[in-house]
């Protein structure tokens, strides 16, 4: 037996330490075999159905290997988890003197240098804001840290934020007069030397693609790194490997010249003008995408004879804007900082000119600005290249990974063909502690009687439960239906996504009778509600993306031309692992029961409904209303029994 079996083994040590331990197999061979990965610097996917204990058992083997391993997770709250819960316990368990630290994105901590320097050229110094600069210039004096969630009087998304924040592109780096003080390079100091760090996919993604940051790099150190929560990695990978330029960069861009010019280059104030010529032609760009859908493939955006014209112009005036700058470059490091900046962008307007293959190009059109996007449409040859250099193992681990027990598509999206696999399923007792409810519903998705069909097909199951609900939805509009619907019910306490940040309806949702929350995208995934506050998740229609989104469009189109099937390949396994992630809300723990209602009639009536369904635990099938009304009584009956 192994270290790690050892201590995960009915009499290990978690069973000694830990009240709530249950002795779990798969929990014991996941561990056993991280253990055996990190020693072979080899590469494993591990899907671990909900209960397995997955961070444990990634955490133990990782602790006792007295390696430098590099933890990554999806959000910063399930980070903070991580490190502040889940860490610390395993710690005081296996009792190895290992370092950690907990490293979070640049947007995090102050920048001492943006604060001195750039923000006395802004009008940030005066009205209301100038009261919240003093309050950051006195806490800048004391913080150790300079992590900005200290300053508990300035929200997190105040727009002073961003003026006393850095990014890749304003940061001087190594450059900078104050690097020797900044919070950002003392906290990467402080990972590179710890033996555990734990980040999350936003700060692991730009660590692997934006080596030039100047602060060092996490992973050339790294023996091993675990990405808890990989299903998202493919999105992010896609994300990160795209270029962007937004309309928010022209104009930071244009504040940093005009103040950097007046520090460095007092004399040089024509380079004014260019700077207005760029904001006038972004301005003009921005009215002339306002026919646009939110989100276009660019070679429909300029069949528009005004977008292709505002864009030129925009080009242009980059383009002069980037000469004036390398003639000012030798004048100070901000102004060769900026000079580095335009030319970014000017070579990124450069590849809207023409199409490249194996790329979309596309735009998003916002209320206030727009991003242009240069997305990549296969991302595995793009992911591999990135951590080939690295010779350290690779561990990726998530609750949603496979389709039909299959990891083909994950593996295929990040080029993982020759990763070893291991597929865990959940130890709780879905056959007797869940139903899959599928009604009858005599309409397609899609047709203009449906949600009303759904609710009427949902409303019994809803009443016997009180509540206790989350409906998750595939689009905002069937969301808002609904709502309006439950609302002239009147029998229910709805929280609907968007009418309150999203942790507030989560914590209502608990704390409130006969709840019913109304959710789409963000709550599909990352929601954790245990015990009977939660008996019933509904899901109005197979989460299939769509179609029109220009990258997905983009990747449809190639995998049509290279004579694949797109909807097999692709969209179905998407849709699936969407699927999975959404049902995962039910049952959190052990004692948890409760309904899977998917509405969707093509589950049964198409052949591709299989997929979908050998892909979610077991629980027995019914389409009678009946049935899952009286499973619910008895749940609650024998839940309440055991709980008194
Ligand atoms: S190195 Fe970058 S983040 Fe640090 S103080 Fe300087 S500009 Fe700010």
């Amino acid at each position: 037996m192994s270290q790690s079996e050892t201590i995960f083994s009915p009499e290990g040590l978690l069973s000694e330490h830990l009240d709530n331990f249950r002795y779990r197999p798969q929990q014991q061979h996941m561990s056993a075999r991280v253990e055996s990965a990190l020693e072979q610097r080899s590469q494993l996917i591990i899907e671990a159905g909900t209960g397995v204990g997955k961070t444990f058992a990634y955490l133990v083997p990782a602790l006792l290997s007295r390696q430098k391993v590099v933890i990554s997770t999806g959000t910063r709250h399930l980070q903070d988890q991580l490190y502040f819960k889940d860490l610390p316990a395993v710690l005081d368990i296996v009792k190895t003197p290992v370092s950690t630290a907990l490293l979070k994105g640049r947007a995090n901590y102050l920048c001492v240098h943006r604060l001195e320097h750039h923000v006395p050229r802004t009008r940030l110094n005066t009205g209301r804001s100038a009261k919240k600069i003093q309050t950051i210039r006195d806490w800048s004096h004391v913080t150790r840290t300079g992590e900005i969630a200290e300053v508990n009087s300035i929200g997190e998304g105040d727009p002073v934020w961003p003026a006393v924040t850095s990014t890749v592109e304003n940061c001087l780096g190594s450059e900078c007069p104050s690097y020797q003080d900044c919070h950002v390079f003392k906290a990467r100091r402080k990972a590179q030397k710890a033996d555990v760090v734990i980040v999350n996919h936003h700060l692991f993604f730009s660590d692997l693609t934006l080596k030039q940051e100047g602060f060092g790099e996490l992973l050339p150190q790294a023996d091993a790194c675990i990405l808890d929560e990989a299903h998202q990695l493919p999105e992010l990978a896609s994300d990160f490997l795209a270029t962007t330029t937004s309309s928010r960069q022209l104009r930071n861009l244009g504040e940093d010249v005009i103040a950097a010019q007046l520090e460095e280059a007092p004399e040089s104030g024509e380079i004014r003008e260019l700077v207005s010529a760029v904001q006038k032609a972004t301005a003009d760009f921005l009215l002339a995408l306002a026919g646009c859908k939110e989100r276009t493939q660019w070679h429909e955006a300029v069949a528009s004879a005004e977008v292709r014209d505002r864009f030129e112009g925009l080009r242009l005036s980059l383009d002069q804007l980037s000469g004036e700058l390398s003639a000012l470059s030798d004048r100070g490091k901000v102004l060769a900082r900026c000079q580095e900046r335009c030319d970014k962008l000017v070579e990124h307007l450069q590849q809207f000119s023409g199409e490249q293959d194996d790329w979309v190009n596309w735009v998003e059109s916002l209320e206030k600005g727009f991003r242009l996007h240069s997305t990549p449409l296969v991302i595995a040859d793009l992911f591999q290249a990135l951590i080939r250099d690295y010779r350290c193992s690779w561990i990726f681990t998530s609750a949603t990974l496979t389709m039909n027990a299959q990891f083909d598509h994950f593996q295929q999206q990040l080029g993982l063909a020759d990763a070893e696999t291991l597929m865990l399923d959940s130890p709780f007792d879905f056959e007797a502690s869940a139903r899959l409810f599928l009604p009858d519903i005599a309409a397609e998705p899609g047709s203009d009687d449906y949600s009303r069909l759904v609710l009427d097909a949902v409303l019994p199951v809803l009443h016997a439960n009180r509540g206790r609900a989350f409906l998750l939805f595939s689009s905002h509009r069937a969301l808002r239906l609904a709502a309006d619907f439950l609302q002239e019910e009147n029998e229910f306490n709805l929280l609907v996504q968007g009418e309150a940040p999203r942790r507030e309806l989560l914590e209502r949702f608990v704390k409130t009778e006969r709840a019913v929350l109304l959710g789409a995208s963000s709550f599909w995934e990352g929601v954790d509600i245990r015990g009977s506050a939660l008996s019933c998740v509904v899901i109005d229609k197979l989460p299939f993306a769509a179609p029109d989104d220009p990258v997905l469009a983009g990747r449809l189109q190639a995998l049509r031309e290279s004579g694949e099937n797109p909807f097999r390949f692709y969209q179905l396994p998407q849709a699936v692992i969407a699927l999975k992630q959404g049902v995962g809300r039910l049952i959190r723990d052990e004692d948890d029961y409760g309904v899977v209602v998917i509405c969707d009639p093509r589950l049964t009536t198409r052949a591709y409904g299989k997929s979908f369904i050998n892909s979610l635990p077991g629980m027995l099938r019914t389409s009678s209303p009946d049935e899952v009304i009286n499973f619910l009584d008895q749940q609650e009956s024998r839940h309440e029994v055991s709980c008194n």
